[in-house]
């Protein structure tokens, strides 16, 4: 299906074949899972070349492939494959293949022709089929269990550090294969940084925490962003944590297939933008998840992306005041025809 697919694509671009490194994409058509390795994908041929380490899994998990064994160099044995195939124009990953890369491969390109293609397997991995569904739901379960679980463990005085691992830890105990990213942790004033690094500091009572969380089950991702308070929130708190979740519940009232990523940011941004505080929300609204944490589509300022049904997204405003702390609230949702589908559970409020 997926190859099928793609090389529908292909056909439209006139390649008559495509060489896919790239580690998600290689995943997503092949489910080879292993760190090495080139797809050579043709009209009729599929091969997947690695090397010894890995020849026994890419039998066993991409059985519609034929393994090509590389003994010695890659290019030569690249252009061996390509040439059997018989292509003439054949595409590459021009944003994953590295400059000396492909010096290397056109020299040993031989009948044929390299040509740069962008996008081509990441706009099929947008929309998303039952079976990722069911892998992006574990992952959203674990994230939003182990958020649970640290509004119960949290005391004062532990260090953001120690959040970050007691996350990690429950995540590796409760169904995670792995985090989905370096999680981020940040306390106090700390929070204003939107990708704060977890640090030594000792939280306190009263302090806001912005909590980004995910994990990983069989390949694919969670996000889950909540911004809660180790006891009371004063009023400060209380008002920006309220009017980033309006403006959060807006953009998820008004999603459904057909919008662009641009116009689901504008209804979020333009409530943040009424309330005087546009200059304090300096990214996007939100993101696709799948493979990877940060794919297609955007939905940011300036994005053309359409959303189709299927897809995966974050929904994520946030507000961010140097020397304060910051908001950030974020949801997982499906996209479908008529609407949304939240996926993410979490609570939302600030104790919790
Ligand atoms: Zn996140
Ligand atoms: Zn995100």
């Amino acid at each position: 299906m997926r190859l099928t697919q793609l090389r529908h694509k292909l056909a439209k671009q006139e390649l008559d074949a495509i060489v896919i490194t790239q580690p998600e994409n290689r995943q997503y058509l092949s489910c080879f899972t292993g760190s090495d390795g080139a797809l050579i994908i043709s009209a009729e041929a599929a091969y997947l070349a690695t090397d010894f380490r890995y020849y026994e899994q890419a039998q066993r998990q991409a059985p519609d492939f034929t393994l090509a064994k590389i003994e010695d160099k890659f290019p030569p044995r690249l252009a061996e494959l390509i040439a059997e195939t018989g292509a003439r124009r054949v595409g590459f990953e021009s944003t994953h293949v590295t400059v000396e890369q492909h010096q290397r491969w056109a020299e040993a390109a031989e009948g044929f022709e390299l040509v740069p293609i962008k996008g081509i397997v990441e706009e099929l991995r947008a929309i998303k089929d039952e079976g990722e569904l069911a892998l992006i739901r574990r992952a959203v379960e674990v994230s939003d269990a182990a958020l649970a679980h640290i509004v119960q463990w949290l005391k004062p005085g532990v260090t953001e550090k120690a959040v970050a691992w007691e996350l990690e830890a429950f995540m590796g105990t409760h169904g995670a294969d792995d985090i989905a990213f370096d999680l981020i942790v940040g306390s106090g004033p700390n929070g204003a940084m939107a990708h704060a690094e977890p640090s030594d500091r000792q939280i306190r009572e009263g302090e806001l925490i912005v909590l980004d969380l995910g994990a990983r089950v069989d390949g694919y991702c969670s996000d889950l962003t909540r911004t809660i308070c180790l006891g009371e929130p004063d009023e400060m708190l209380r008002c920006i944590h309220a009017l980033v979740l309006e403006a959060q519940e807006a953009a998820e009232h008004a999603m459904r297939a057909g919008l662009k990523g641009s116009t689901v940011d504008a209804i979020a941004r333009d409530l943040i933008e009424a309330a005087g505080h546009g200059e304090h929300f300096g990214h996007s609204l939100g993101h696709g998840v799948g493979l990877a944490v940060h794919e297609k589509p955007r939905a940011s300022k300036t994005s053309e992306d359409v959303l189709r049904a299927g897809m995966v997204v974050t929904v994520e405003p946030g507000i961010y005041i140097e020397g304060w702390g910051g908001v950030r609230i974020e949801d997982l949702v499906v996209v479908r025809e008529q609407g949304i589908e939240v996926l993410t559970t979490a609570s939302k409020g600030l104790t919790g």
